[in-house]
């Protein structure tokens, strides 16, 4: 069998064309552009080159940016302070704190300290609660299992009665991913640490998602023939930057296949720009 590889880094450029558009317009009419702020803590070289990263992404489609730099030892009432503070400004519309912040500082309340309606992450309970209730067009949703959903779609990969076997269910990606995929009509299987028999799973899925962080996690005996595979898993490797997935020893009986890099991970960049265009839409319908 020919395994269509789907690339992530070309649907996403074409996104970013899309959004790009936007926000020209925006600009040719005169009205105020789009921004988001991101806040780092530390210094810790992984989140200064997602960081990078994104703010590379705003720029190529003309939004505003701006990093947010604090030192590692900042305390909890700092960081809450600045995140008050752009909370308050009216020409921020997304706010991303970088994670994993330093030791002593709490994710979760940080994560709440972000407004609701500025939280293009998606990490606010009540973001989280619509998600649950499928309210999405009221919702920020996460941007990586956004993309994956978006990937697939914009693939022409149905989605609507598949069988979808998660692997992995953080509250970053697997946990949205099923409630995402639920949305979308397909029957949802999500595993995790204590799955007794992971292959017994994995081979029913029609589409199959891993996002544990573990290479060789999804090897050729545990697919399906013909089933489509996303690789959300990002490893450090010494030879490189690999996915979960054996992704050589899956060509051939996979139909489709994401890569890494190249594939989710340009797509949670892209849904981030997406979720701050949503961010200004709402900010500007309110102020008008
Ligand atoms: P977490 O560590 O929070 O979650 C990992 C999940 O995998 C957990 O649910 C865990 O189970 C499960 N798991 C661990 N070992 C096994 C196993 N042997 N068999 C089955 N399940 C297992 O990670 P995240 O969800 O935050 O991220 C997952 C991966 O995706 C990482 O590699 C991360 O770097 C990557 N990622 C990529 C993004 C992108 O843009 N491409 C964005 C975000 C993340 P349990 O709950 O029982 O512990």
């Amino acid at each position: 069998m020919d395994t269509t590889i789907i690339s992530g880094s070309a649907l996403a450029k074409q996104i970013r064309k899309e959004v790009r558009q936007e926000v020209s317009q925006l600009a040719e009419s005169g009205k105020r552009l789009p921004k988001l702020t991101v806040v780092l803590v530390g210094e810790d070289p992984a989140s200064e080159v997602y960081v990078r990263n994104k703010n590379n992404a705003c720029e190529k489609v003309g939004m505003l940016n701006e990093t947010v730099l604090l030192p590692g030892e900042t305390s909890m009432e700092e960081l809450l302070g600045v995140i008050d503070h752009l909370n308050e400004d009216s020409l921020v519309d997304g706010i991303l704190v970088q994670m994993p912040l330093p030791k002593g500082l709490d994710e979760e309340v940080v994560k709440q300290a972000v407004r609701v309606d500025k939280d293009v992450d998606g990490f606010h309970v009540e973001n989280a609660g619509k998600v649950s209730l499928g309210k999405l067009d009221d919702a920020f949703v996460p941007c990586t299992p956004m993309g994956v959903v978006e990937l697939l779609k914009r693939n022409g990969i149905e989605i609507a009665g598949k069988h979808v076997v998660i692997v992995g269910r953080s509250n970053l990606v697997g946990k949205p991913e099923a409630l995402l995929m639920i949305g979308e009509d397909a029957t949802v299987t999500v595993c995790h640490s204590k799955t007794p028999d992971l292959t017994a799973m994995t081979k029913q899925a029609d589409i199959l998602i891993s996002a544990v962080g573990r290479k060789h996690t999804i090897r050729p005996d545990m697919i399906k023939e013909g089933c489509v595979i996303v690789d959300v898993g990002i490893n450090r490797t010494e030879s490189g930057i690999c996915g979960d997935v054996d992704f050589d020893d899956c060509l051939g009986k996979a139909a489709a296949m994401t890569p890494v890099p190249g594939g989710v991970g340009p797509m949670t960049i892209a849904m981030l720009l997406k979720n701050t265009m949503k961010a200004y839409r709402l900010h500007e319908s309110k102020e008008n």
